[in-house]
């Protein structure tokens, strides 16, 4: 598109995923572009308006957010900020009568997730949250392969997200900021995975954690096993913020079997089937998945994760770790 016909962008949070993945994709894009900033941080705020070229007009802080109504530049908010600020900010772009696409997890409760879908909802505004591997060319031939049953219907999915955390005053072992632990910022991802290979919801969920250090992880999990009974599929999956490795999904059927490893990376997935390797060249998923939102907004069409699947997962996770408090096998 042309310059003047792409959307524009708000950033909201300018943290390690706006600076390192999201701006470089938005250079990319088709169909959208930056438009503006909201940040906290002064030195940010000057290296991006100059770095992006954007006029003071178009930079805001967390207090001046509000203003971004009447910037006519700005058609989608995305907000990338932690997760216990995902709710507030996007009920607040909604009410400035933006767009908004929200990063995963959509909010650290099932109930925040409605709100933010209420606002969006009434400000007739679309909302989108951030699952890039729905957008990624390996993960769309798996869920070609389940749905078209090449290799029979699905018995069984293993698969798990994690790695070892360092820097223990981070956001992420924060509960108030971030939730929860590794479930709700990587597991997450193979908790999705499970669901768009078998367009089945979990009917029964069991959970066990293990914690070796109650300092760090004094807030949030460590280590997370969980299972999911999905129709007659039955998921194992793990996530941790313990150790490195773990990044990956395997689906068997009657006749074969298929996955990813590493699956859930930025670049560099692998895949096999019993039929050979899976591959495809590696594609922009934040570009991809902005393009696709700005797309629905343009011409209409069906947002492929709207806020609805954020808010199933949020439900799914709190029966998980319901579960695993409990140790009660537990019905979402
Ligand atoms: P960072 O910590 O790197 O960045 C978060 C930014 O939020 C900060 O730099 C800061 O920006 C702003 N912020 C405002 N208030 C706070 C606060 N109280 N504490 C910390 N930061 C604050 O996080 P990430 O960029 O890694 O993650 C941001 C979001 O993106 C999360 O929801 C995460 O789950 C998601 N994410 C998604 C990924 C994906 O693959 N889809 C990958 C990585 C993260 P400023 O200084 O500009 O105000």
């Amino acid at each position: 598109l042309p310059d003047d016909e792409k959307l524009g962008v708000a950033m909201v949070g300018l943290g390690s995923l706006s600076t390192n993945q999201i701006a470089p994709a938005l250079q990319k894009t088709k169909r959208c572009k930056l438009a503006a900033i909201v940040s906290g941080t002064a030195a940010k705020r000057e290296k991006w308006s100059k770095q992006y070229d954007l006029a003071p007009e178009h930079i805001y802080t967390y207090e001046t957010f509000d203003k971004i109504a009447e910037d006519e530049t700005v058609d989608i908010i995305y907000v990338v900020l932690p997760n216990g600020m995902h709710c507030e900010y996007t009920v607040r772009a909604a009410k400035a009568g933006k767009h908004v696409f929200c990063e995963k997890p959509m909010a650290i409760s099932s109930v925040e997730c409605r709100q933010m879908i209420d606002a969006c909802e009434k400000a007739e505004r679309l909302l989108g949250i951030g699952y890039r591997c729905q957008f990624e060319p390996h993960h769309r031939r798996c869920i070609e392969l389940a749905e078209s049953k090449t290799f029979g219907d699905i018995k069984g999915i293993t698969g798990g997200f994690g790695f070892k955390i360092g820097d223990p005053t981070q956001w992420r072992l924060n509960k108030k900021l971030a939730g929860g632990g590794p479930l709700m910022d990587v597991g997450i991802y193979a908790l999705q995975a499970c669901r768009y290979l078998t367009g089945l919801e979990p009917e029964l969920i069991t959970a066990t954690q293990t914690k070796t250090d109650p300092v760090k992880f004094a807030e949030v999990e460590e280590t997370l096993s969980w299972t999911m009974k999905m129709g007659d599929v039955n998921c194992s999956l793990m996530t941790t913020y313990a150790f490195n490795g773990i990044n990956n999904f395997h689906a068997y059927c009657d006749n074969g079997n298929f996955g990813l490893d590493p699956a859930f990376n930025y670049s560099g997935i692998k895949g096999k089937s019993s039929k050979g390797p899976i591959e495809f060249e590696q594609v922009d998923h934040f570009a991809a998945e902005l393009d696709h939102f700005a797309e629905c907004i343009s011409n209409g069409t069906e947002l492929r994760v709207p806020g609805e699947t954020g808010l199933q997962d949020l439900l799914i996770m709190e029966a998980i770790f319901k579960a695993a408090d409990s140790g009660l096998a537990i019905k979402p």
